[in-house]
């Protein structure tokens, strides 16, 4: 069987308020659906097939559900049955399970995607259209799944939580052998605090918004905890998990626009630092940030691989206190946290762009000991290529753009 590679792009859907109703009832009927393939199984089998000949002809009976629908509903009683029985391997308490959450499983015969942002979805009374909300800024890469043939739709899940609906599209493609050739260039991206990350093409994403909304979260919480009771701790846990949202919101952003930031300059690979040693980030930022380095590292990770750029990560230490233009390494070249003043040869420049040539240039030191496959690596940065000899090459003429989001830290 061929491996493939998945992805899900979540898109919010406008439904008429008889749609709603009818997904409302196609919800039900799934429940039950769930509860009475589980009384066929439980606790004797959680094989999908067997599971599928005992209950579907009860499921079609019993519910309006169409057959594909059915066919998933024992597939999700399966699995969940298989995550039952793997407890009890362990000697963890098991019940049976029960089916409560306002989810809907699709798949490629239950639902259909069209040209013009309309989706058809399966319901107990023939099949719903809805609009498909357009892409926000921040998710326009889930939009590629959508346009590029070599994706195609595979299990989806419809989420009837709260007021909204939303679609949780699920793509996969067949896994094609090394699809990066390269050229080499490489974007190298410092990672912080007061900016989120900066490229060595100085594109500056600020981090002030984020280290506010964390800042405000952790006053909030240490009243609450004061406070003690039942209630402030289950405010608590609801502020954590808004918090939380808004940083991976903001963190697919960034992530996004660092791949754009790439492609953009034809770099072929993205260099980050290296956080996995969390005492080098003691120094840098409040240990909180770590999971939000781990998150991006990992957004970037995911969306650079699917257009084809590789990421590298490089050893941090001392690429904040390393002059990019001569390598001169000292303490005193920062003068304050913002600003970078080589002691050696006097260049100046923000600290934190001064950092990302580095992790740009130690990538492309690495690649060439290494025989890597994308050759020689060049450091990319707003006006042209620095090769690993420090040689400068600027762009060619005409094909510089003006940077839309940048500005001083
Ligand atoms: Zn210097």
């Amino acid at each position: 069987m061929a491996d493939y590679e998945y992805r899900t792009a979540v898109k919010r859907l406008r439904a008429s308020e008889e749609a709603r109703a009818l997904l409302e009832r196609t919800l039900s009927d799934w429940h039950e659906a769930c509860r009475l393939a589980t009384e066929c199984a439980w606790p004797h089998t959680t094989d999908a097939r067997t599971i599928q000949s005992m209950a579907y002809d009860a499921i079609r009976e019993q519910t309006d559900l169409g057959s594909q629908h059915a066919i998933l509903v024992t597939k999700q009683v399966a699995s969940a049955l298989k995550t039952c029985a793997d407890r009890r391997e362990k000697g963890l308490p098991t019940s049976k399970p029960r089916f409560r959450a306002p989810t809907l499983t699709y798949d490629a015969r239950c639902l259909s995607l069209f040209d013009d942002g309309t989706v058809s979805l399966a319901t107990v009374e023939g099949r719903v259209r809805c609009d498909l909300c357009l892409p926000s800024d921040g998710e326009g890469y889930q939009h590629q799944f959508l346009e590029d043939e070599a994706w195609s739709l595979t299990e989806s899940t419809l989420s009837l939580r709260d007021e909204e609906l939303r679609l949780h599209l699920g793509f996969r493609r067949p896994l094609s052998t090394v699809e990066t050739a390269g050229n080499g260039a490489v974007l190298g991206v410092d990672l912080g605090v007061e900016n989120i990350a900066v490229t060595s093409t100085a594109r500056f994403f600020s981090g002030r918004e984020l280290a506010h909304v964390c800042r405000e979260h952790a006053k909030r919480r240490r009243s609450l905890e004061r406070v003690g009771s039942r209630a402030a701790h289950l405010i608590v846990e609801r502020l954590g998990s808004r918090e939380r949202r808004y940083i991976r919101n903001r963190l697919h952003e960034v992530s996004r626009a660092i791949v754009d930031e790439a492609s953009r300059y034809d770099c072929s690979i993205i260099a980050l630092e290296n956080l996995s040693s969390i005492q080098c980030l003691v120094s840098r930022a409040e240990f909180s940030h770590y999971w939000a380095y781990a998150a991006l590292a990992r957004f970037v990770e995911y969306k650079a691989e699917s257009e084809g750029i590789e990421v590298v990560f490089v050893a941090p230490r001392g690429t904040s206190r390393t002059c990019a233009e001569c390598g001169y390494c000292d303490q005193s070249n920062r003068r304050d946290r913002a600003t970078f003043r080589c002691l050696e040869c006097g260049a100046s420049a923000n600290a934190d762009y001064n950092a990302a040539k580095n992790v740009a240039m130690r990538a492309v030191r690495g690649g060439q000991q290494s025989s890597s496959r994308t050759g020689t690596r060049r450091c990319a940065l707003k006006s042209g290529t620095v090769n690993p000899n420090g040689a400068f090459h600027p762009y060619p003429v005409g094909s510089e753009e003006e940077s839309a989001d940048e500005s001083a830290a």
